[in-house]
């Protein structure tokens, strides 16, 4: 259980891993901020899926990528509930294809919302939890970013960027009660993944150990659990969540 009444912000909030990330999260006590950038209807669909239940939750447009959008949505959020205390990093795209064929606007695509908006999200939230000297940071990253696929040389490197970026940052906070972890999911059932059609899929889950995809709520425990009081001594850690990949 996260501490009640925590501020949370988790971006690419409105669907896939992100909402079962948002509904965990306030079911834990958080009061939510749920991050989109072009479909505010799912994103409202979430917040009205927590206040049924219980819970307190907003949702919040910016294009994570963007600086400018960034800060005026911490803006936002600290008018509304005050300074962000859980951040998840979630966010992120796919534009694969293989290295020959990849054009520069796919590569840096990629890196500005997956790797980035880490940067940018990250660095703003800190301030808040310095001053507070309590902290969580958990990033979604991609088994993708520890073993590479093929295809994925863009999304890999944002991925893998995000472990070293986690890593470090860890060390400059931890003496303020600040942990910064990384959570790195294999196949999971989201509409990122229902666009490789059923073909994929299949191949996918015959190297799996469990023998099937994951579901966001399985990603959403994981991030809970760093998120609460009882992981305050993990911090600069990978958590992999993918049902035993054959890597
Ligand atoms: P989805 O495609 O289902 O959802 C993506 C979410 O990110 C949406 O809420 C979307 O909002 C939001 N988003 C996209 N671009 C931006 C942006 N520039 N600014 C703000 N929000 C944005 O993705 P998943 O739930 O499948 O993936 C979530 C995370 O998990 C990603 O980082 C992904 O790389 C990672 N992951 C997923 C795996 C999987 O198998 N599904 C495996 C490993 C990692 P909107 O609709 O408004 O654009």
């Amino acid at each position: 259980m996260s501490e009640p009444g925590r501020v949370a912000l988790v971006t690419g909030g409105s669907r896939g891993i992100g909402r079962a990330i948002c509904e965990r999260l306030a079911a834990d006590g958080c009061r939510v901020a749920v991050n989109y950038s072009r479909r505010a209807d799912a994103a409202e669909e979430v917040v009205a899926a927590i206040v049924a239940a219980g819970g307190t939750a907003i949702a919040v447009g910016a294009d994570v990528g963007d600086a400018s959008a960034v800060e005026a949505m911490f803006t936002t959020i600290e008018s509304a509930f005050g300074p962000v205390e859980v951040l998840v990093n979630n966010a992120g795209i796919t534009r694969d294809g293989l290295l020959m064929r990849m054009s520069e606007a796919d590569w840096s695509d990629v890196l500005v919302t997956n790797l980035s908006s880490i940067y940018l999200c990250t660095r703003r939230a800190m301030k808040g939890m310095v001053r507070a000297r309590w902290g969580r940071v958990i990033s979604v990253s991609s088994v993708s970013g520890i073993a590479g696929n093929p295809g994925q040389a863009n999304y890999a490197a944002s991925k893998a960027g995000i472990i070293g970026f986690s890593k470090s940052v860890s060390k400059e906070v931890g003496s303020r009660n600040i942990t910064v972890n990384v959570v790195a999911p294999g196949f999971i059932e989201t509409d990122m993944t229902d666009a490789l059609g059923e073909g994929a899929k299949s191949t996918a889950t015959d190297s799996i150990a469990v023998g099937r995809l994951g579901t966001p709520q399985e990603v959403a425990s994981a991030v809970g659990y760093l998120a609460s009081p009882e992981a305050a001594y993990i911090t600069g850690h990978v958590l992999v969540v993918d049902g035993g990949i054959a890597l």
